[in-house]
């Protein structure tokens, strides 16, 4: 058994090596780390390119974005309306170039993935459909620290269906004086209150412990108690490996601003399991993009709803978004998710061990220890400090996110980030830390 725990885990933090020339040496053995030319770096006003940790709320631009968006500008400018069916990408099936890449990134069947509006819209939608409380079930359960928005939505959906959104709203919370969920609370939650509960939503990833859950663990306990099961996976989405399909869940719904390097304000994904796919008596709200192809032009057909994610689509989608989306599809197809969770879990790791030199009266990560219970990002409570050091770590040139009261979120991108940002980030925050006690 001991034996067995020692080989699932290929990246050892004892097996890592300080300083300067050890994260050389990994930049030069990466086999991504050609990947980092092909995306735009910030820099500062000097010139210099900035450490940049930040991909967890916007990521980097890939150089291949603007020639995927100028190809749609010059088609439009040349053919104008026609552009719809004489694109060199035809925009009236656009979204279905993106399926097939969307799938594999996400662990589904193409029939089940569509990229759509935007996230919080998408979680609406989903609820519209996924969501049917009745007298005797209609309450929510999501994770006490939700992403705000998820938090909102969930409470606006109780409020439009005529239910207390305090009442109808059960979190699951850590225990005591600890940060991370525990399983078995989550178990003895739906043991008690199993037959109320209409609809459990879990932000797959958590945003602010960098917590990954287990998806099928978590959908085979919600469904063997009746429960829909759906995941908001904003951080899990190009980050890791989400195997929707295998999880069994009811729906998901994801950015592609954030690991998926897509622009801001980027459309998003939507995946509906494909046992839904067919069941045209579903509830959903409808748009003429729900409506079967073929006859959708007609204008005055019946609705006839497409079957898979695709029918839950309403509108005609913005291509110039579109476009950015594929740019940066492009680039994970021709990787692999695997491979990028390989060195995934190898760079963050080395950020961990790196870490955790600072000695534990300094900081405490607060994100799994366990790699296949986390991904890329690390949350860091830096003990006794205030907002003052992420402001110093910004102005030495490291961009990350600050947490009120004591939390700093990084998170080392594989696609672009290198072991020389890790090792110089930390070498940064202990020269900071040093100089103010
Ligand atoms: C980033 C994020 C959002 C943001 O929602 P938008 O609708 O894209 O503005 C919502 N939920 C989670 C969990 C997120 O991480």
């Amino acid at each position: 058994m001991l034996f067995l725990f020692q080989t699932e885990k290929p990246f050892k933090l004892s097996n890592y090596k300080p300083g300067l020339e050890y994260a050389k040496k990994q930049d030069a053995l990466d086999e991504l780390s050609q990947y980092r030319t092909q995306f735009h770096i910030p820099k500062d006003k000097h010139g210099n390119e900035l450490i940049y940790l930040c991909g967890n709320s916007l990521g980097l631009q890939p150089k291949s974005t603007k020639d995927y968006i100028n190809q749609e500008l010059e088609d439009w400018a040349n053919l104008g309306v026609e552009g719809h069916t004489d694109a060199k990408n035809p925009w009236l099936p656009y979204h279905e170039f993106l399926a097939e890449a969307t799938a594999k990134l996400v662990g589904a069947k193409p029939i089940e993935v569509v990229t759509m509006n935007s996230l919080t819209a998408n979680l609406h939608f989903m609820m519209a459909s996924f969501y049917k409380p009745t007298k005797e079930r209609y309450k929510i359960l999501i994770e006490s620290d939700a992403f705000p928005s998820d938090k909102y939505a969930v409470e606006s959906q109780l409020r439009h269906h005529g239910y207390d959104d305090k009442e109808g709203l059960i979190l699951w919370k850590p225990r005591e004086g600890e940060e991370l969920l525990n399983y078995e609370d989550l178990e003895a939650i739906l043991k008690t209150h199993g037959n109320e509960i209409a609809l459990i939503m879990i932000g797959g990833v958590n945003y602010y412990t960098g917590q990954f859950f287990d998806f099928k663990r978590i959908t085979d306990l919600g469904h063997s108690y009746g429960c829909k099961v759906g995941f908001d996976c904003a951080h899990g989405a190009g980050n890791v490996n989400l195997d929707l399909h295998n999880s069994g869940a009811d729906f998901a719904v994801w950015c592609t601003y954030k690991y998926m390097n897509s622009g801001p304000g980027s459309l998003s994904g939507c995946f509906v399991h494909e046992r839904h796919a067919y069941d045209k008596d579903l509830n959903r709200f409808t748009g003429w993009w729900s409506h079967n192809k073929d006859t959708r032009f007609n204008m005055r057909h019946e609705f006839d709803v497409l079957p898979g994610a695709e029918g839950w689509q309403l509108s005609n989608p913005p291509i110039l978004s579109m476009a950015a989306i594929k740019a940066s599809l492009d680039m994970f197809n021709e990787v692999g998710i695997d491979k990028i969770i390989k060195k995934s879990k190898k760079l963050t790791g080395y950020f961990e061990f790196l870490l955790k030199d600072l000695g534990e009266d300094t900081i405490r990560i607060i994100t799994p220890e366990n790699p296949d219970e986390r991904g890329c990002q690390l949350s860091i409570q830096v003990l006794k400090a205030d907002k003052s050091l992420h402001d110093k770590l910004t102005e030495a040139g490291v961009i990350s996110d600050w947490r009120e009261p004591d939390v700093i979120r990084c998170a080392p991108v594989p696609l672009y980030n290198s072991f020389e940002d890790v090792y110089l980030m930390v070498e940064k925050m202990k020269e900071i830390l040093k100089s103010s006690t």
